[in-house]
């Protein structure tokens, strides 16, 4: 292991954090949602449930950005990667989340044009090596990845590049989060993202955490991270204050990322967007600007009236919302596994019940 990273998986320092958090919990229930996915795994990994008070409940939210993905939007990439002269580009996990029909895996059997890729700089440079194709790119994910694809987006406007074009699937945390507080989610408290905040700034939150008179902590990825934000919000909800704090200090800073902030500003406006369990919230997505219009996939290709129905007997919904835990679900574990995927959540590696699942024998 690292050394740099050894100390944020200090079985010491974790079992100091624990007894702090023991000794700050009431005896009153209280129920904190962690919104990442990556945290939700690292919970399981290392068993963090477990060493809590019992009136300690970690509630997993809906920030994998894979699950949440509506499934709409597969059906579409499956529409595009089957025109003649498209390929899609996506990143891995993508293609074996279930559409209606087809996952994208399947599709690609069937002779359809899709790509896995690390960089979506490698769908750009296929663009510019390939004009007689036509490039879509799945721009799907939350403030994290939205950089990562935006500046290939931005040169490829710039080259005016005729042939690439995003499908575009952006959320934003602040309004998911505002929808959970109106819908008056029994949550006391959230640990919320430090990737995430890592672009759009600590301070992001404070407006929230004042109007709900709820307390947040922006929370790390490694468990002493996380220790260090249970143990903060426990407080915080013992003392019923309502701060926005940050115990991930060393990735996410007040403001942000000025630079990732102002390409999302040039290319996007905010616009309601659907997530999977969740339904359609008002400016939780962000939409290319009307100007960019012929790099958005969606307006660039006609597909057709597409009907789009959720896998039956799948409760990934309310896995998101976090209303059920993934062993509630009748099909976990028997027909649905990370090899056997029926929802979202089993086939992302932040997905809740993948990590259920492949944590589980650690909780037997
Ligand atoms: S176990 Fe599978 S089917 Fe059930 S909610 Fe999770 S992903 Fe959906």
């Amino acid at each position: 292991m690292e050394a740099s990273l050894a100390k944020y998986r200090d079985p010491k320092a974790a079992k100091a954090l624990v007894a702090q958090i023991h000794e700050a919990a009431p005896v009153e229930p209280m129920s904190l949602m962690e919104v990442c996915g990556g945290q939700t795994h690292t919970i399981y990994q290392y068993r963090l449930r477990e060493m809590l008070p019992t009136s300690v409940r970690l509630v997993s939210g809906p920030g994998c950005p894979v699950c949440v993905t509506p499934i709409t939007y597969i059906d579409q990439a499956v529409a595009l990667c089957q025109i003649p002269g498209v390929v899609v580009f996506t990143f891995g996990d993508l293609v074996r989340v279930p559409g209606t029909r087809l996952s994208l895996e399947k599709a690609r059997a069937l002779g359809g044009r899709v790509r896995e890729v690390y960089s979506p700089l490698d769908a750009l440079i296929y663009a510019r090596e390939h004009p007689e194709s036509q490039v879509v790119f799945l721009g799907i994910g939350f403030e994290t990845t939205l950089p990562t694809f935006s500046l290939p987006l931005q040169m490829a406007i710039r080259e005016n590049r005729n042939n690439f074009s995003v499908l575009l699937s952006a959320k934003r945390v602040p309004p998911v989060l505002d929808a959970l507080l109106r819908s008056k989610a029994p949550i006391n408290g959230f640990i919320t993202p430090g990737h995430v905040t890592s672009i759009i700034g600590a301070n992001a939150y404070s407006e929230l955490c004042e109007r709900y008179q709820v307390p947040m902590v922006v929370g790390g990825f490694e468990p002493i991270d996380l220790l260090i934000a249970i143990r903060d919000l426990v407080r915080l909800v013992a003392e019923g204050k309502h701060d926005n704090a940050n115990a991930y200090p060393r990735a996410a800073r007040p403001q942000g990322n000025i630079k990732a902030q102002q390409l999302f500003a040039e290319l996007y406006e905010p616009c309601d967007e659907e997530l999977r369990g969740l339904g359609i919230i008002a400016d939780a997505g962000y939409k290319l600007r009307d100007c960019f219009a012929s790099f958005d996939a969606l307006r660039k290709f006609d597909l057709g009236k597409i009907v789009s129905a959720e896998p039956a007997g799948c409760r990934c919904g309310q896995v998101l919302a976090g209303t059920i835990v993934p062993e509630q679900c009748p099909l976990f574990g028997k027909r649905c596994t990370p090899d056997h995927s029926i929802g979202a959540c089993m086939v992302s590696m932040e997905g809740t019940c993948n990590a259920a699942y492949l944590y589980r024998d650690s909780h037997e």
